[in-house]
């Protein structure tokens, strides 16, 4: 197992306002992540999908450790890194790379494209020199950046959004990593060109063997290039399963929602739309019980009392939900 994730959990204190600290001791938190499990394979595409505020993007970054968890175990190609130092942690981080959403905001304005993606390859002594250039000149063509030469020396500024996205790609995949975490990396880039970078992204973890941690709010991409799906509700994992289980068998009430949003590419057939109440509660009141039952069309009196487990209902497919014991 490449990568396993075990109860983790990311509590954000809340800061008091002077009235607040003088009427109470209490702490409050933003439970951003709140006790989550799961597991990727060498190579696997593993998506975590849901809102915005369900925890998926701090979750991207504690796998890292980019940010540190409040408790839980990480444990990387069998090594457990949940409180290795940073140092401890560097000669790792070549294996650990990371694609952000913002290609505009994720490259360095003053560093050329061939600099920034060189940097990794000096950063890790993995390549110096002659050698890295002719690396990275190889990287520039095979995501599509031709003629090298002229990319390698341009600035992000004279790129467009998906050029710019196709060198963080390139800078992440460099170090041939092991495991990548990609940040809604198309959800910036203009809809026409989002299966092309979405094709390169499958392409290059077929030549590497690189797993995905996928993040996305779109279910209909984590579709398109997913092994697994794990949904996320307000910092936990409510359903997981691989990819054709949970849209040939959606269990979750939220899962059913989220699928019901993606367009039928056959002409006259429409699905049903399932649209929920509300938004989503913020994460330092989490609602007791089921913290989806708020706003679940389904809810019943259990719901709001007792918070359902994650069971298994086929093979591999998990689901936290009462009306699946
Ligand atoms: Fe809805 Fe209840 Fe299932 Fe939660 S446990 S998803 S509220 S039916």
């Amino acid at each position: 197992m490449l990568l396993e994730v075990t109860d983790l959990k990311k509590y954000f204190p809340v800061a008091k306002t002077f009235i607040e600290r003088i009427l109470t001791k209490e702490e409050r938190y933003v439970r951003a992540v709140d006790g989550i499990s799961f597991s990727i394979e060498e190579g696997e595409v593993f998506s975590l999908v849901g809102e915005s505020g369900s925890g998926k993007t701090t979750t991207g970054k504690l796998v890292l450790r980019l940010i540190e968890p409040t408790s839980g175990r990480i444990v990387f190609q069998g090594t457990d890194i949940t409180s290795m130092s940073k140092k401890e942690i560097r000669p790792m981080r070549r294996h650990m790379q990371i694609i952000y959403q913002d290609p505009y905001a994720s490259l360095n304005p003053r560093m050329r494209v061939g600099e920034a993606i060189m940097d990794p390859l000096l950063i890790h002594r993995i390549a110096q020199g002659r050698e890295a250039r002719e690396m990275v000149l190889e990287m520039l063509e095979k995501v599509g950046l031709t003629p090298p030469e002229t990319f390698f020396n341009s600035y992000p500024a004279y790129l467009s959004g998906g050029q710019r996205q196709r060198v963080a790609i390139a800078r992440a995949m460099i170090t041939r990593p092991k495991l990548v975490v990609a940040d809604e990396p198309v959800s910036m880039i203009d809809v026409s060109l989002r299966a092309s970078i979405l094709d390169l992204m499958m392409d290059l973890r077929r030549e590497f063997g690189s797993a995905y941690l996928f993040i996305t709010h779109d279910l209909a991409v984590a579709k398109y290039i997913s092994d697994r799906i794990a949904i996320m509700y307000l910092g936990k994992i409510v359903e997981v399963g691989r990819t054709r289980d949970l849209f040939r068998n959606p269990l979750h009430p939220y899962t059913k929602a989220l699928l019901s949003a993606i367009p039928v590419p056959t002409p006259g057939r429409r699905r049903e739309r399932i649209k929920l109440k509300g938004e989503i509660p913020s994460a330092i009141d989490i609602p007791t019980g089921c913290r989806f039952h708020t706003r679940c069309p389904l809810a019943f009196d259990l719901c709001s009392r007792e918070e359902p487990e994650l069971m298994e209902v086929e093979p591999g497919h998990f689901v936290a939900c009462h009306l699946h014991k």
